[in-house]
C-alpha cells in the first residue's frame, strides 16, 4: 500500500489515476483547481473501495497552494510514497499573434508549478531529509517530441521543458532515493481536447495519424502510471515512457 498526491485529479487522465490507485489498495489525495463536485464524486468513488481520500483544493500555478496542498496531503496521509504531477492545461499558440501573456500562463502550470511541487515533493522524500525515498511522475505529452497540434508550440515547449526537468531531477533525486519519471500520453479522450483542437477533430486526427488508429481512454494512461509508480518498475527513472499508440 502507498500513499499517493495526484496534482488535477477530478477529471480525465488524473481522475483515472486516483481511482486505479485506490483500486490497487492504495491512498490517494486528490487535488484540483475549481472542479470541487467533480474532485468529490472522485474521492467518493475511492472510499467506496475501501480507500482513504480527500480532495484538496489548490492552484498548482500559485506556490503558496502548492506549500499548502503538500501539507494538507501529509496532514491527511502521514506521508506521501507518490507524487503525480498531472494538472496541465491546453491553448492555441499560433506564432504570429502570440499573446505572451497566454504563453506565460501555460508555462506557469504545465512546467513551473510542477518545478514547486517536486521541491516540495523532495524536501518530504529526500533521504538526506529523514524521508522515505519516493516516487515522482510528472505527465508530460507526446507533444514534447512531436510538436503537438498545429499552433500549439506554447504547450508543446512546456511539456518539452517536463521532459528535461524530469531527467535532471532524476539525477539530483536517485541519491535521495527518489525516482522522477516523465510519462508522455498521446492523445486521450478527455476535457482538454474539447478546450484546444476540438474533440471531433482531435478523433479524426488520432483515427488517422495514430498506428493503432484511435485515441486512447484515460484508463489506458493511468495503468501505466500507476504500473511506473509501484516497485516492479524500481529501475526506471528520468527517461520518458510514451503511451501514445505508436505515434
Ligand atoms: P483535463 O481533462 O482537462 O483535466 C485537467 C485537470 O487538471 C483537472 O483536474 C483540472 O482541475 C486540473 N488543473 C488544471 N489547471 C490546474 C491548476 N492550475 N491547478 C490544479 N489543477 C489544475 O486534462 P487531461 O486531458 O486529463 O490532462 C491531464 C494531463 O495529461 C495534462 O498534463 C495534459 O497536458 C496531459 N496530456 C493530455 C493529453 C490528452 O490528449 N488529453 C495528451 C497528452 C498529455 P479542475 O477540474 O479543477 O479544473
Amino acid at each position: 500500500m502507498a500513499n499517493f498526491l495526484v496534482t488535477g485529479g477530478s477529471r480525465g487522465i488524473g481522475a483515472a489515476i486516483c481511482r486505479l490507485a485506490a483500486e490497487k489498495g492504495h491512498d490517494v489525495v486528490v487535488n484540483y483547481a475549481s472542479g470541487r463536485e467533480a474532485a468529490d464524486g472522485v474521492t467518493s468513488d475511492i472510499i467506496a473501495a475501501g480507500r482513504q481520500a480527500c480532495a484538496v483544493q489548490a492552484d498548482m500555478s500559485v506556490e503558496a497552494d502548492v506549500i499548502r496542498l503538500y501539507q494538507e496531503a501529509i496532514g491527511f496521509l502521514g506521508h506521501i510514497d507518490v507524487v503525480v504531477n498531472n494538472a496541465g492545461i491546453i491553448g492555441r499558440t499560433p506564432i504570429l499573434e502570440m499573446d505572451i501573456a497566454a504563453a506565460r500562463s501555460m508555462l506557469e502550470v504545465n512546467l513551473l508549478a510542477i518545478m514547486s511541487s517536486c521541491r516540495e515533493a523532495a524536501r518530504h522524500m529526500a533521504k538526506s531529509r529523514g524521508g522515505k525515498g519516493g516516487v515522482i511522475v510528472n505527465v508530460s505529452s507526446s507533444a514534447a517530441r512531436t510538436g503537438g497540434f498545429p499552433q500549439h508550440s506554447a504547450y508543446a515547449a512546456s511539456k518539452g521543458g517536463v521532459d528535461s526537468l524530469s531527467l535532471a531531477l532524476a539525477q539530483e533525486l536517485g541519491p535521495e532515493g527518489v525516482r522522477v519519471v516523465p510519462v508522455r500520453p498521446g492523445i486521450s479522450k478527455t476535457d482538454m481536447l474539447a478546450a484546444s483542437f476540438g474533440f471531433d477533430q482531435a478523433m479524426t486526427n488520432a483515427r488517422s495519424t495514430i498506428p493503432l488508429g484511435r485515441a486512447a481512454d484515460p484508463s489506458e494512461i493511468a495503468a501505466v502510471i500507476v504500473w511506473l509508480a509501484g516497485p516492479e518498475a524500481s529501475f526506471m527513472t528520468g527517461l520518458p515512457i510514451d503511451v501514445s499508440g505508436g505515434k
